[in-house]
């Protein structure tokens, strides 16, 4: 899959060719979220909670 996706906290805008190294995957209650960085899944997890 080609495109961007967008950090859900900081609204970066991620390559997903590029950088699915540098992306934050994760899969919380059952959807998936993509961050830019570990501190923005952080974020977006306390934020949840
Ligand atoms: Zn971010």
């Amino acid at each position: 899959m080609k495109g961007f996706v967008k950090c859900e906290v900081c609204k970066a805008e991620i390559p997903t060719d590029k950088c699915v190294f540098a992306t934050h995957q994760k899969v919380i209650e059952g959807k998936e979220h993509v961050f830019c960085c570990a501190r923005c899944a952080e974020t977006f997890e306390r934020k949840k909670k």
